[in-house]
């Protein structure tokens, strides 16, 4: 059986599925990737010798580069993709299940920022543990959810 697994953006306006073995999920440090996933580095899955098939929608693509272009949702702005000629990589936080994904490899460690090593050990809370959060409990989430949908959004 081959395996698949499934993704989106935050606002559901794009989803994609992936069949079969996806290559190496790693972590970029390099500042461009930093930019492009507004975060300290980007966490990526190479789609290798799968198939990647837009379910719902497809990404608007920005050329970040003359090599490469990065993909996301148009609607909401969650990044989606990396484009090179090598192939196309997925961002691991967008599929419906990230935790299927270790990363083996930090690549562009000459970007990575002084702190990202010690984020692990930082003081550990909940989200409701913050005071200053208390309005969180009333929380309803407008973001799709972790599987495919008939209708989205709900009627
Ligand atoms: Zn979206
Ligand atoms: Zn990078």
């Amino acid at each position: 059986m081959t395996e698949t697994h499934s993704g989106g953006c935050q606002c559901g306006a794009v989803r994609f599925r992936v069949d079969g073995a996806l290559g190496d999920a790693s972590v970029c440090h390099c500042r461009m990737c930093q930019k492009a996933f507004g975060g300290f580095y980007a966490p990526l899955v190479s789609v290798g010798k799968a198939t990647l098939t837009w379910t719902r929608g497809a990404p608007k693509r920005f050329q970040s580069s003359n090599i490469v272009a990065r993909g996301f949702c148009g609607d909401c702005g969650t990044p989606l993709t990396y484009e090179a000629p090598d192939g196309i990589a997925l961002a691991i936080g967008a599929f419906d299940r990230p935790q299927d994904f270790t990363p083996v490899v930090q690549w562009g460690v000459e970007g990575k920022l002084p702190y990202t090593d010690r984020v692990h050990a930082l003081p550990e809370q909940h989200t409701l543990a913050d005071p200053n959060a208390a309005f969180l409990v009333n929380v309803i989430s407008n973001q799709h959810p972790d599987h495919d949908t008939e209708i989205w959004p709900p009627p």
